[in-house]
């Protein structure tokens, strides 16, 4: 019998999830994410095309990657990205299909990518108030937002995950808004602590979540649970498990020691840690002939660059490039 092929890093952290970013351009310009004003695109000659992203994700999931997220920039505004869904939903040994979205398109694409294989959603979403999204976003959008949430409902995607990047003195007070908002449409909520990357990450109103964590659970009455999945998020939950709260808190409570993630960039880049600078380029290798065994092996070589921790703290200046050109 064979074992099954895993990618383990230098400290033995088992990487079986990729974030795959297919565009770094976006309709939005969330004030901790992109600034307003911004040029350093990709040149479109550098993007992987889809029969490079199906070669290399192939490869990924031969090694053993069962999770793949679709990212960006904004996702949605990748065109044809349903036919993307599509082709990698149907590679052996992907499990697990999501997205990461604005949903300002969602509303257009939601029955598309659910019929090609998108099983679940995450949804940014930092108010409910109108003018506070424009603020945040710098685009008057919140009913195209909602519209699109509303859309990914009825197409069916379960669970739909609601992110909210909590910033002190913009949205805090809004805490409880969105709770109740998850709470009636059964999203699962999940708040985010600011993190310093790019200029706008580190001018962003940082909130320590713990506290809002302990108040939270007091409030409402939640205890601690988990979430399948092993992700970075620690979760309260209703007593009758109905209703859950994750709690994304890279600074005040890093979770480096069981990261399970990557992060392959537009043009071919993996950045290994977001909090760092590791990182390996795909799109030569791929244009240059290599062969299925060759990338595998440079597959192995770019995990093993894989650093222990971020330094957000210790180093929060460290990281210039923005988390939209990541894949966040
Ligand atoms: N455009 C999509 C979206 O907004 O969901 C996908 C890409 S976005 C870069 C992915 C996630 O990164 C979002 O949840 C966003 O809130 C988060 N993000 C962006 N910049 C961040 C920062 N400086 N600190 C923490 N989270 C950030
Ligand atoms: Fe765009 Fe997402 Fe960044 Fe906002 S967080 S600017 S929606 S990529």
């Amino acid at each position: 019998m064979t074992t099954p092929a895993s990618l383990t890093d230098r400290y033995q952290r088992n990487i079986e999830y990729l974030r795959l970013s297919v565009t770094d351009r976006c309709d939005l310009r969330c004030a901790y994410c992109m600034p307003e004003g911004f040029k350093g695109y990709e040149e479109p000659d550098h993007w992987l095309n889809f029969d490079e992203i199906e070669r290399l994700v192939a490869a990924f999931a031969r090694l053993g990657v069962k999770r793949l997220r679709l990212t960006g920039g904004e996702p949605l505004l990748r065109k044809n990205l349903p036919e993307l869904a599509g082709r990698l939903s149907a590679l052996p040994g992907i499990e697990d299909l999501s997205l990461s979205t604005n949903a300002t398109q969602l509303a257009k694409y939601a029955e598309q990518l659910k019929r090609n294989g998108v099983s679940r959603i995450n949804v940014s979403l930092d108010s409910l108030r109108r003018d506070r999204i424009e603020q945040i976003t710098g685009r008057d959008c919140l009913d195209r937002i909602l519209a699109g949430i509303m859309a990914g409902k009825k197409a069916g995607f379960a669970p739909i995950k609601i992110n909210m990047v909590a910033l002190q003195g913009v949205n805090d007070d809004e805490i409880d808004t969105i709770v109740a908002f998850c709470l009636e449409h059964e999203f699962i909520l999940r708040f985010i602590e600011s993190m310093p990357i790019g200029s706008t990450g580190r001018e962003a109103q940082f909130l320590d979540l713990q506290p809002v964590k302990q108040r939270l659970q007091e409030r409402f009455g939640l205890v601690e649970g988990m979430l399948p999945g092993g992700g970075p998020a620690r979760y309260l939950k209703s007593v009758d498990g109905k209703f859950s709260v994750g709690f994304i808190t890279p600074i005040s409570q890093h979770f480096c020691e069981t990261c399970n993630r990557v992060r392959l960039a537009v043009d071919g880049t993996l950045y290994t840690c977001l909090g760092q600078e590791e990182k390996f380029e795909f799109r030569p290798l791929l244009r240059g002939g290599i062969t299925d065994s060759e990338l595998e092996d440079a597959i192995r070589e770019a995990i093993s660059l894989k650093p222990e921790r971020h330094e957000f703290r210790e180093e929060p200046c460290k990281i210039v490039r923005f988390m939209s050109s990541t894949g966040g």
